[in-house]
């Protein structure tokens, strides 16, 4: 199960999700409750150092011994959780087996999926074998980049026209600007923007949060258009609960935007009931496939936000969701794929099965 509860945060609960990527989170609550405290605040930023100890090597065998027992416990963990969630590529035959005669459309996301998660966001390349397979793959299927960033950033680095596009959590889609049938004509058309009436307040907290964020060293903020990301992966934990503040002293006044929590990073968009399930849905719908038995999407995405899809698919009992982790996590995705290789590898079987099937 997953916890879409804490998806949506207020103030305080943003700090719990920042430290809900630290081991042992849970003893951090009585410091959280008294977050406006200056003391307990500090006491929170100990306790969250104590409980991420810097790994150290050691030589002595006591320690080897410690390390060596943590990694088969490890192993452990990782090996009963894919007894639930398998990897798509052991299970490719099964899987084939069920999309059989049916229509598949793909749902992509972009970070930490198509492309490996890096210091820089503005450097998250894909490689050319990636783009090589995806054009494959959006010849045989109409296929989408569901995403958090902005529309045509993402565009920027993925450079493939026949593809849909959903930018800003799936708050801006585009379709095809080349189309996959060439007697079809081009569709230029914007499909959906639900969240238009935001833009102008998106863009006033997008200059008051680079202003209030220039003190955190290591912090990014990125527009996506119709929402922002404020990225952590380059800032010092130590001013993990700084950036923190910041960002909800202004969110205080803003209180038509919401702030969600991705790999990473701190995402602020409307709080309009819109989300990467909804694009999803709305993508379905436009291919013609609202009610229709024979479709069978697939998604693969590694972020939280991407829950929210592999939950649409489980609720009309279509298609499978493909997380990208390599250590178990809570989600409602059927198989799991390591890492950016693995899935380009999945779509690459993809590909020759509909070739070699002619399906
Ligand atoms: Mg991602």
């Amino acid at each position: 199960m997953t916890n879409h509860e804490s998806n949506v945060v207020g103030p305080d609960v943003m700090l719990i999700a920042l430290a809900a990527s630290i081991p042992n989170a849970a003893v951090l609550g009585g410091f959280l409750k008294g977050f406006n405290d200056t003391s307990k605040l500090n006491n929170l930023i100990d306790s969250m150092r104590a409980s991420s100890p810097t790994r150290t090597r050691s030589s002595s065998s006591s320690s080897l011994a410690n390390n060596n027992n943590n990694a088969s416990d490890n192993q452990d963990n990782i090996n009963s959780w894919m007894v639930y969630h398998p990897s798509a590529l052991n299970m490719f035959d099964q899987i084939v087996y069920n999309m059989k005669g049916k229509k598949i459309v793909t749902f992509l996301d972009y970070d930490g999926t198509l492309s490996p998660i890096v210091a820089d966001p503005d450097k998250a390349f894909m490689t050319k074998k990636m783009r090589a397979t995806l054009k494959d793959i959006a010849r045989h299927f109409p296929t989408a980049i569901v995403t958090g960033r902005c529309r045509d950033k993402v565009y920027s680095f993925v450079k493939l026209a026949e593809l849909y596009y959903a930018g800003s959590h799936g708050m801006d889609i585009k379709g095809p600007t080349k189309s996959r049938n060439p007697n079809k004509g081009n569709d230029k058309a914007v499909l959906c923007q639900p969240a238009s009436k935001f833009l102008p307040m998106i863009e006033e907290v997008y200059k008051i949060l680079l202003e209030k964020t220039k003190s955190v060293p290591g912090a990014k903020v990125e527009n996506n258009k119709f929402c922002l990301s404020v990225h952590f992966r380059c800032v010092d934990e130590k001013c993990w609960a700084a950036l923190a503040e910041q960002v909800r002293l202004v969110l205080n006044e803003y209180p038509k935007l919401k702030l969600t929590q991705g790999r990473k990073v701190l995402e602020i968009r409307p709080t309009i009931k819109w989300d990467k399930g909804k694009a999803l849905e709305f993508l379905l719908e436009s291919l013609g496939y609202e009610n229709s038995n024979d479709v069978f999407p697939i998604y693969i995405g590694d972020d939280r936000t991407d829950e929210d899809a592999f939950k649409v698919l489980r609720n009309r009992g279509q298609g499978i969701g493909i997380l990208v982790s390599r250590v178990p996590k809570d989600t409602e995705a059927s198989y799991t794929l390591k890492d950016p290789v693995e899935v380009e590898q999945f779509l690459r079987r993809l590909v020759e099965w509909k070739r070699s099937s002619n399906q």
